[in-house]
């Protein structure tokens, strides 16, 4: 961290009227026992207070911690790597002190960088390290758990690359889009967390502490900019502070005057011996990136590109799609990219929750069994789209829907033509219109036949049974 302050401190800016936001981002890594004993991690999934516990992580004197955990310190390094930084050979582990009750030794043990000078989508990584997360501190009832305390977390430190709250959504969803593609992170209970650097023309840099989550963070950085030039248009300028951010009222507001390095008095831990990298790194085989997916899901399922981008960016909807389609049934792969990056897509942004928002009650099972319906044109796509509106909030499956309520595409060929025929004949002068030139008047036509149909005539036998009837 002394490297990132100071260096970001230190930096001027050129243009006017710029907005630099950095990111620091803490990513729970997954392991079986903590940072630097042998406590369980689950503390996720439990609500018992303190019963992960041990001397080491709840900071009894003289203790002595285990050496630093070698599963949490090989996925940070593998993260490191995705982010093409370059690894140090050897680090210490320091302590960084405060006081706050959620921390009982009085200091966090804390890396030195494991790899730096990264990137990821042309944004700067500054660094990558591990560390052990505090503990919860309960303000309201005054209690405090040391269930998570001495838990694993990577942290990653970006260069203040980013110019507004939507860049900063962007890198920070493919940020934890590529930590979920190592295996090795926390995804449940919505646990990322960070910390965000904003200033603008050439402000004081002022650091909003932990953001839980992309929504929130959002909101967090217009208000600070929004109150940041609100300052400057009355004369005034931000100061370098750290401030909260408020989740309820949706502003930002002062918690302390921003620490530098040596308020936090870095020591080295004696306690923790000195960690090699190379050796450990050697021994890391890289998991598949959403790069390399993005190649195999075109080359092993003929989809297009930019549904393959958009399934690959949300590793949840790419897993989905795989689980759904076979290399061997190309029709049922394109109507399940299309529809997913779609239609799913569209709902899910509609509802404004993500594929892991327990409100979505779609799951393979559910998207499977319409998307088999759809390659048999057993239902038209309007029909599609209706059931999938529903299906989305009440989890049942589409077969059912179907059948129960007789939603099957009508393309029997008789039947179409007795109602088209009914159609034209009522609606003689639409008929007329389109024989003396005018074409949009089909569009008329076919909406009264939907409408006859309750929208389930098949589409292309409807045109093609128009254009014989109608001619050209
Ligand atoms: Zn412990």
């Amino acid at each position: 961290m002394n490297r990132t302050l100071q260096s970001q401190e230190n930096e001027t800016c050129e243009k006017a009227d710029n907005i630099k936001i950095g990111l620091e981002i803490h990513i729970p890594i997954k392991t079986k026992q903590k940072l630097f004993c042998d406590c369980k991690t689950n503390y996720h999934e439990i609500s018992e207070p303190n019963v992960n516990v041990c001397p080491v992580c709840t900071g009894m004197p003289g203790i002595k911690p285990y050496p630093i955990n070698s599963e949490g310190l090989s996925s940070a390094i593998m993260l490191a790597k995705l982010l093409n930084c370059k690894l140090n050979e050897k680090i210490f582990v320091k302590r960084k002190h405060y006081n706050y009750p959620d921390l009982p030794s009085g200091y966090q043990r804390t890396s030195e960088p494991i790899g730096v000078d990264g990137n990821l989508n042309n944004i700067g990584i500054w660094e990558v390290h591990i560390e052990e997360d505090p503990g919860k501190y309960d303000l309201n009832y005054k209690r405090v758990d040391y269930n998570r305390s001495g838990t694993v977390l990577a942290e990653i430190v970006t260069a203040p690359d980013m110019h507004s709250p939507e860049e900063a959504r962007n890198f920070f969803k493919d940020l934890v889009n590529l930590a979920k593609y190592t295996n090795k992170i926390v995804e449940t209970g919505g646990v990322m967390r960070a910390d965000v650097n904003v200033s603008i023309e050439g402000g004081a840099r002022v650091e909003i502490k932990n953001v839980n989550s992309i929504k929130g963070m959002v909101k967090a950085l217009k208000y600070e900019i929004l109150r940041q030039k609100n300052l400057k248009s009355v004369g005034g300028e931000a100061k370098m502070e750290t401030r909260g951010y408020d989740e309820n009222q949706m502003i930002t507001v002062p918690l302390r005057t921003k620490e530098t390095a040596a308020d936090y008095r870095y020591i080295p831990d004696p306690d923790i011996p000195p960690v090699y990298l190379k050796e450990i790194s050697e021994t890391i085989t890289l998991p598949e990136t959403p790069r390399s997916r993005k190649e195999r899901l075109i080359s092993r399922y003929c989809i297009k590109d930019d549904y393959a981008d958009i399934l690959v960016r949300n590793k949840e909807l790419a897993d989905i799609f795989e689980e759904i389609s076979s290399d061997k049934d190309k029709t049922t792969a394109e109507i399940s990219s299309s529809w997913i990056c779609r239609e799913v897509l569209r709902q899910l942004n509609y509802r404004d929750i993500e594929w892991t928002d327990e409100k979505n009650k779609l799951n393979g099972k559910i998207l499977s069994d319409l998307f088999v319906l759809l390659a048999n044109n057993s239902i038209t796509e309007n029909t599609g789209k209706k059931i999938l509106e529903r299906v989305i909030d009440s989890g049942d499956l589409p077969g059912d829907i179907v059948e129960k309520e007789n939603l099957m595409a009508e393309s029997n060929d008789d039947v179409l033509k007795n109602i088209i025929n009914d159609v034209l004949a009522k609606n003689q002068k639409a008929v007329d219109d389109y024989k003396a030139g005018n074409k949009s008047s089909v569009n008329f036509l076919v909406g009264q036949i939907m409408r006859s149909t309750r929208g389930k005539a098949d589409n292309k036998k409807v045109m093609e049974i128009l254009d014989g009837k109608l001619g050209n």
